[in-house]
């Protein structure tokens, strides 16, 4: 590892065990078999474990065996979440130094799995549970959290989980994935995350009438008292956690696009799902542009299939873009064409939603995307309507038919949703395609020459900036900052790495990733006085040495 892959911090937060049960059953501080003589001696430890004192090495050899010799991914998040439970310095590493391996197992495909099971397979709870019996006291539960510091809160009502639709409770699986991705890619410390799923019922039917479903059985909250349910939670979050940073995940987007109107200006929030998206494809598209014919955003038709969360925040920052290159908004937005569940977003169209009423062109009505495709001709479609199978091979190969590199992005999760395979998208234009999707697919070859498809993972974008605006004590997270972040994920692609037809530097660079957009968030902070601290000489170093390393600490001295 280099300097920079190296992050520096494995203190914590919380008062050291009580007791021998404590040490060995409390995940902060447990190093299991890792326990030196010393340790077993000064901590009343002796017998209690095996005599043999194992490195953190050897440790991470038998989890990897145990890891391999499972026979499905639900059976390996139920591992490494149990490891999560037990040890979690121990969880850090593994996941740490196989990040390629473990990201499609703590987070997107396989977690969605997990919360689809999430009271099936059930052992113990982690982060906090907040439903509709805590109304009136939601700071007493928020006060029983073991710690003050927390710096992270992930929270989701459950509503729109991945593109699997209202898992209620059991998405608490989302909070708990994307904050062990904050600090497995950006290295914010384990005990300063915090995740929170709020209960306010389900709609799903199948979790209603399941005896292990582990929420509340009744329907959605909705209107007024939902709204006020959550102005609850904030000013509670706001009381007993002040500053902290709060993400907003996979909430239904009747309330998601409210929400963030109504917080962004109020709190330091941010919505993963429109926010981190639109910068993770808006990184993909501008490292897309070296390969395209027409090299700048002006240059481009992008048609998006799914008008919600992710949609919209792509949108929106391509906007954001176009006028920086001149462009009126006006302007900006006709390079934009929407296809929903009801077809093209024309004007006079029923029932608008004021954001689909931006992208509204002055077109006939027009129910299919092949239709659509057909007219608009568009240089880059993107997929994130959580509708598997909808980019068919009519309409990949119509879109490669006006394009020597079309760009097709397949943004639905998981990977069961995503509109079409990395394989069909390569294979339907004779590897000219520039693909990416939001699940992990392998590399293709084809005829010869392999192609690394490119994992719009929001996972580059939100730990890095997270990390940003929690090392500069930041006030507020603004779209600024996420354009930053794109354009700085953009600018690491490696020529090497963009020959090989990815359009996101590799997963293995994750690190130094993370800090780069750290920097460049920290830098939008203090320029737009966002902080009320000093902005420090070595930003890189301060930065670095706030960031968590997977290390036992001696606990004998
Ligand atoms: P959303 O519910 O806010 O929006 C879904 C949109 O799809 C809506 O506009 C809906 O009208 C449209 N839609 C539904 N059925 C359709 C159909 N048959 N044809 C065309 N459009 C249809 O959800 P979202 O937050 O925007 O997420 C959508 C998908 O994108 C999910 O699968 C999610 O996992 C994925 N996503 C991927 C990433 C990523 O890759 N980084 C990030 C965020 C979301």
């Amino acid at each position: 590892m280099t300097t920079l892959d190296r992050p520096s911090t494995t203190s914590t937060n919380r008062a050291l065990p009580a007791n021998a049960s404590e040490w060995l059953h409390d995940p902060v501080f447990n190093k299991g078999t890792a326990f030196t003589d010393a340790e077993r001696d000064a901590l009343g430890l002796r017998g209690l474990l095996p005599p043999h004192v194992q490195t953190m090495d050897e440790q991470v050899q038998r989890v990897m065996a145990n890891f391999h010799s499972k026979s499905s991914d639900l059976e390996r998040y139920i591992q490494i979440v149990g490891l999560q439970d037990r040890n979690e310095t121990l969880f850090y590493r593994v996941v740490m130094d196989h990040l390629e391996e473990m990201m499609p197992i703590i987070y997107t495909p396989t977690v969605g799995k997990a919360c689809e099971q999430y009271g099936h397979i059930f052992r113990r709870s982690r982060g906090l549970f907040i439903s509709l019996k805590d109304r009136g006291h939601i700071g007493t539960v928020l006060r029983n959290w073991p710690t003050r510091d927390v710096k992270v809160i992930v929270v989701t009502d459950g509503e729109r989980i991945l593109g699997l639709g209202d898992l209620g409770a059991s998405g608490m699986g989302i909070p708990v994935g994307k904050l062990s991705l904050y600090t497995a890619c950006a290295g914010i410390h384990p005990t300063q995350c915090l995740p929170i799923t709020i209960d306010v019922g389900t709609n799903n039917e199948t979790f209603l009438y399941d005896p292990l479903y582990i929420g509340l059985r009744e329907k959605r909250l909705r209107g007024e008292a939902y709204d006020s349910f959550i102005e609850e939670f904030i000013q509670a979050v706001q009381n007993v956690f002040p500053r902290v940073l709060v993400q907003f995940e996979d909430f239904g987007n009747s309330n998601a696009f409210r929400l963030l109107e109504r917080y962004r200006d109020k709190i330091c929030t941010f919505n993963d799902d429109i926010q981190g998206t639109g910068s993770v494809a808006l990184a993909g598209i501008l490292s897309a542009l070296h390969l395209t014919a027409g090299k700048q955003m002006r240059d481009q038709r992008v048609l998006i299939l799914g008008a919600g969360e992710a949609g919209m925040g792509i949108a929106d920052n391509i906007v954001s873009i176009l006028q920086e290159e001149g462009c009126s908004i006006a302007e900006a937005r006709k390079h934009i064409w929407f296809v929903d569940s009801k077809g093209l977003i024309v004007k006079g169209r029923e029932a608008l939603t004021e954001h689909k009423v931006h992208y509204a062109h002055d077109h006939a009505p027009c129910l299919d995307l092949l239709t659509a495709v057909k007219f608009i001709k568009p240089t880059m479609l993107v997929g994130v309507s959580g509708q598997a199978k909808s980019f068919t091979e009519e309409i990949v190969k119509a879109v490669a038919g006006f394009n020597a590199r079309p760009v097709i992005f397949a943004l639905s999760n998981p990977t069961s949703k995503a509109e079409c395979t990395a394989e069909q998208a390569y294979s339907w234009t004779e590897g000219r395609a520039i693909f990416a999707s939001g699940s992990p697919f392998a590399p293709v070859t084809l005829n010869g020459k392999t192609y690394v498809p490119g994992q719009g993972n929001n996972a580059y974008i939100f730990p890095g900036v997270g990390l940003g605006v929690v090392a500069t004590g930041a006030r507020r997270v603004t779209d600024a900052m996420f354009i930053k972040a794109a354009r700085t994920l953009a600018s690491l692609l490696r020529k090497e790495e963009l020959a090989e037809g990815r359009i996101y530097p590799s997963l293995k660079r994750i690190h130094e990733v993370s800090l780069a957009i750290a920097v460049a968030v920290a830098e939008e902070v203090y320029a737009s006085k966002l902080t009320d601290q000093p902005r420090p000489a070595n930003l890189i170093q301060f930065i670095l040495a706030q960031m968590f390393k997977p290390e036992y600490p001696d606990y004998a001295t």
